[in-house]
């Protein structure tokens, strides 16, 4: 899969501007806040139906702007495909698909696929859960629209059963009723969710464990597995065993919960177990260990969208090169033939003498460093229309 062009109007500091890419490697290169990030973040709101930066709609419009947009053109293995996302200030976003208008964020998630590979990314393995969660949501949800669906229907109920535990006015047996109805929902979007978290963390693990040693030269061994914060040994049951067993365990622990105010088990209390030659990563990785597994998971994610999807994502690294040492740099380079990549960096120098396509960023213009020739497009055709 490559990505075209993109065209941004009133997004972020980008007033207008079109980005033609290679389908090999592109650096978006410049000083620090001209809107490199910008630029990819753009581009990864195609693939997640959000901003990888956690924010509303309205701040991605440009200051002081009422409207904007985006427009992405890219290539599957099938054909060119147009996808558009416009933005209000005061009301809900547009999206199309290949100039269809559509509704729901799910259905306009898992046309475009990306990997994104950012400095925070780096953290992943000793930060907080909630970082290895959403790393796998954003993953699954590209692979599997119901599976998005399933997050956003579970992330409905919790929010509204920990507003019920919260209700101090009233008294427990008053409100057992509606807390039995809303835990029915959870257990069964629970176990959907979880069941397709331990399939991807299955494939993951050998992927991951694969680049880790071809990286390390065979020095080090990692492994991934799910950990579930209720009933991990259920899981290998079918699944409306599950929810009942999720259900009953919820339930048993409403008193405490209604102490707690809050949902004390779930998915959204789960995490990735993470080992490194047996010992738990987040104990006893170095820094630099910690970097490799984190990009060996990101290496590994676009391997599973392959074999999901039969070709590989957009790989987009904001600023991540320089984060590396020369050694897992030089690998990562030679990783990434005959995938498309679009990555930003401060610094020009890291890439003299290579065959990449580079852009400069300057205050949210972009200027490229010579005309982009697309596969299928011959010289002559694209000389002339240049002329
Ligand atoms: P760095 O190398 O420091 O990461 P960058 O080139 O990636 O820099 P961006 O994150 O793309 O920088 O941000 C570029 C500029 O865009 C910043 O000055 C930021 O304040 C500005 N900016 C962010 N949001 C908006 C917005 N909604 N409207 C206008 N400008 C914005
Ligand atoms: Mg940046």
């Amino acid at each position: 899969m490559n990505v075209n062009t993109i065209t941004y109007r009133n997004f972020r500091n980008i007033e207008q501007a079109e980005l033609v890419f290679s389908p090999g490697v592109n650096i978006l290169w410049g000083n620090n806040a001209q809107g490199k990030t910008n630029a990819l973040e753009g581009i990864y709101c195609f693939a997640c139906g959000k901003s990888f930066r956690g924010v509303h709609d309205r701040e991605l419009l440009r200051f002081g702007a009422d409207s904007g947009g985006l427009e992405l053109c890219f290539t599957d293995a099938r054909r060119e495909q147009q996808l558009s996302l416009q933005l209000f200030r005061a009301k809900s976003r547009q999206m199309k698909k290949n100039g269809v208008a559509i509704r729901k964020s799910a259905d306009f998630v898992g046309t475009f696929h990306g990997v994104l590979f950012c400095p925070e990314h780096l953290a992943m393995i000793k930060g907080a859960p909630a970082l290895r969660r959403s790393f796998l949501d954003a993953a699954i949800s590209q692979l599997r629209p119901a599976y998005l669906a399933a997050l956003t229907d579970y992330a409905s109920v919790l929010k509204q059963r920990n507003a019920l535990l919260k209700q101090e006015d009233r008294d427990e047996r008053s409100r057992m009723p509606l807390l039995d109805v809303l835990t029915v929902q959870m257990a069964e979007l629970n176990t959907r969710i979880v069941l397709t978290r331990m399939k991807y963390i299955k494939l993951l693990d050998t992927s991951v464990g694969g680049f880790l040693e071809d990286m390390t030269c065979g020095r080090e061994h990692a492994s991934l597995s799910y950990q579930c914060d209720a009933q991990p040994d259920l899981y290998g049951e079918n699944g409306a065993d599950i929810s009942r067993a999720f259900y009953e365990k919820c339930m048993s622990y409403a008193h405490r919960e209604f102490a707690a105010q809050t949902t004390l088990h779930g998915c959204h209390r789960d995490d990735i177990q993470i080992t490194l030659d047996g010992r738990e990563a987040k104990l006893y990785a170095s820094q630099g260990q910690d970097r490799s597994i984190a990009l060996a998971m990101k290496l590994g994610e676009g391997e599973l969208s392959r074999a999901a999807t039969g070709e590989y994502p957009v790989f987009l690294f904001d600023d991540v090169l320089s984060e590396l040492d020369s050694r897992r740099q030089q690998y990562l380079m030679q990783r990434l033939g005959g995938r498309q990549v679009i990555m930003t960096s401060c610094n020009e120098s890291l890439f003299s003498g290579m065959d990449v396509n580079m852009i400069h960023v300057d205050e949210g213009c972009y200027e490229m460093a010579c005309p982009v020739l697309h596969p299928g497009q011959g010289q002559e055709e694209q000389e002339a229309e240049e002329e």
